[in-house]
Formats: structure tokens, C-alpha cells, sequence
């Protein structure tokens, strides 16, 4: 079933009836928006995601469809705190009801707090994914703790360094302890 589907154009109804469930990872070069957040030129992260339909029969009221979504992935953004990069998880966790069409949504929008979208034979899931990650973005991306992630940046500089690139910072200071006047 898997390879019959195109997530860019999913037929909500049958998908909800049939209780189907998807899931699968992409790069996230895949997500040109999301990708244009994150700080490095190339971005090697994967964005996991899974996709369920359910029909829900209430006793008194019609069939209802939802879709629950789950995505997850990392990416780097520029700390707003000490300006270096720093590494989020972004994790999105929600479901939608789907309704008739515009007027319905707009109608019951007010009345519930339930994520309404538009029912849709081509719905497009893969921008569903894409845009609840984005907007799972920290708002201020901040490090918990900027001097840690100072140091740790370091460390990294250190331990990819090799004596030959650069030189030791202890022979520089046995160099300047040796007597000159001698
Ligand atoms: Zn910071």
C-alpha cells in the first residue's frame, strides 16, 4: 500500500475509513522551508514521521475523520542568546477533524478547540508535516546554557585540530620559559 500513495496528494476519506497508517523518514533537504531555518549548509538530519486515519461514529452525530500526525527531527538554530549555533529536537505530536468544507470549518471553529481542516481526496500531507514542524520552531532559540555549549564548541575545535595544523600551546609556553640571556 505504501508505494500507491503520494503523501502530496492523500485521500483523506479513504484514508480515515480505513484506519490506514503510514510512516517513514526523509531527509530534510526534502523540506526546502524547514531547511532554509537551519543555520548549516547541509543539513543531514532525517524528519521521521507517522501518519493515522480514523473514523470516529459518535452514537448521535455523523462519522467524524481525523488524521494524527507525528514528526520529529533536530536542527541547528542560531542561539539568540550568544549567537553560535545550537542543536533543537523539534517534535510534533497532533491530530485534525476533518470537515465538509470551508463554511463547516469556519463555522465550528469558534464552538471547539479542535484543529479543523478542509476534507480534501488530494490533501497534501506532506505540507501538513512540513508546516507543523516549522511551527514547532523555538520562538527565541536560546541554549539552555550558553557557556556549556561555549565550552563544548571548543573542545570539538580541539579534538579536530591535529599538532601539525596547529601549534601546541604547551611547547609555545616551554619555548618562552627557556633563559635568553644564558
Ligand atoms: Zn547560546
Amino acid at each position: 500500500m505504501k508505494n500507491n500513495i503520494n503523501l502530496n496528494q492523500l485521500d483523506i476519506l479513504a484514508f480515515a475509513k480505513n484506519g490506514s497508517e503510514l510512516s517513514g523518514e526523509y531527509a530534510l533537504d526534502a523540506f526546502a522551508r524547514l531547511k532554509e531555518e537551519d543555520v548549516r549548509e547541509r543539513a543531514t538530519d532525517t524528519v521521521h514521521w507517522r501518519l493515522r486515519g480514523e473514523q470516529i461514529k459518535p452514537e448521535d452525530g455523523e462519522n467524524q475523520i481525523w488524521l494524527h500526525l507525528n514528526a520529529n527531527t533536530k536542527i541547528m538554530l542560531t542561539c539568540q542568546r550568544c549567537l553560535t549555533p545550537a542543536n533543537f529536537d523539534l517534535e510534533v505530536s497532533r491530530k485534525f477533524r476533518f470537515v465538509a468544507n470551508e463554511q463547516v470549518a469556519l463555522a465550528q471553529d469558534d464552538e471547539n478547540e479542535e484543529d479543523l481542516l478542509v476534507l480534501d481526496r488530494k490533501f497534501n500531507a506532506l505540507e501538513l508535516i512540513e508546516d507543523e514542524l516549522i511551527m514547532s520552531l523555538p520562538i527565541v532559540p536560546r541554549h539552555p546554557s550558553c557557556h556549556n555549549a561555549y565550552l563544548e564548541s571548543l573542545a570539538a575545535e580541539n579534538a579536530e585540530s591535529t599538532e601539525f595544523e596547529r601549534p601546541n600551546p604547551f611547547a609555545v609556553l616551554e619555548q618562552l620559559k627557556k633563559p635568553t640571556n644564558h
